[in-house]
């Protein structure tokens, strides 16, 4: 990466820095989920100087290897006086699902919702999300958001979005998020991960291409090969349709696919 996109991240992070103690009185949040985004994030704000917390949103859907990663890179940062915290939700995915009465999918994302945008009240937040993650959005499916507009959409935390902004401004929340490395290229991420970064998730190495939960809808066929290496993972996910669909059946919902069990959802939902 050329050291002119290093300075200028660093330089929005000193503006962010600076908006974070004059707006809220509080040292600006990383957003850290252990992916390589945010460990390039992470690594920029160190290299800035400036005062900042990290925080991780626990979705209770992620890889062990990233859960272990998290807890050393927070022990490490705590050590030299960094403040990290990880956001617990109140739900795990295997209940926020049932709950739901529908699987997440690659355009219903409640999940993220959920467990990413909890946390940032009323303090400034900056993440990884960049612009060349964008998602290429699809036609409509079975299950459509209520908002077909884009514009209307709820803009989540880490959802890369060719309309995303350097800065962003949530007033539901009354929070402030700003994207510092949203123009940096893959090509460019990659190589500041691999040569300027200090932890690195193994999870890459199991031929992973992003980190996030097991089974996020976003990794589409990937899954199969995901769901392989991590056969538990499917299991809970096939257990967690099949309660799903007694939560359904309690609610006298129609299932137009006629789903009757927790496998036939989990193989829907693996080809959508
Ligand atoms: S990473 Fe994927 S599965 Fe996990 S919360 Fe976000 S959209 Fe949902």
């Amino acid at each position: 990466m050329s050291t002119d996109k290093e300075k200028i991240a660093i330089e929005r992070l000193k503006t962010a820095s600076d908006m974070s103690l004059a707006t809220y009185g509080e040292p600006l949040i990383i957003a850290y989920s252990a992916g390589k985004d945010s460990e390039v994030l992470l690594e920029l704000a160190k290299r800035s100087g400036i005062p900042f917390e990290v925080h991780h949103n626990l979705t209770t859907a992620d890889a062990p290897q990233t859960m272990r990663l998290v807890h050393t890179v927070f022990k490490d940062l705590e050590q030299e006086g960094i403040s990290c915290r990880i956001e617990r939700p109140k739900m795990s995915m295997w209940q926020l699902i049932p709950h739901k009465g529908f699987p997440m999918t690659r355009r219903i994302r409640y999940c993220c919702q959920y467990f990413k945008e909890g946390g940032g009240k009323n303090r400034m937040v900056a993440t990884g999300v960049r612009w060349a993650e964008s998602v290429k959005r699809k036609k409509r499916g079975i299950f459509e958001d209520s908002h077909s507009n884009i514009e209307k959409k709820i803009v989540l935390m880490n959802d890369n979005d060719d309309k995303r902004r350097l800065f962003e401004r949530c007033e539901m929340k009354a929070k402030t998020i700003c994207n510092p490395i949203i123009d940096f290229t893959t090509d460019e991420v990659l190589d500041f991960y691999t040569n300027e970064c200090k932890y690195h998730n193994p999870i890459y190495d199991l031929g992973f291409k992003r980190c996030g939960c097991i089974g996020c809808p976003l990794a589409s066929k990937a899954r199969i090969k995901e769901f392989e290496i991590f056969p538990n993972y499917k299991k809970m996910y096939i257990k967690t349709f099949d309660r799903m669909l007694e939560v359904r059946k309690q609610r006298g919902l129609e299932t137009r696919l006629n789903w009757q069990t927790g496998q036939e959802v989990f193989d829907w939902w693996l080809s959508a």
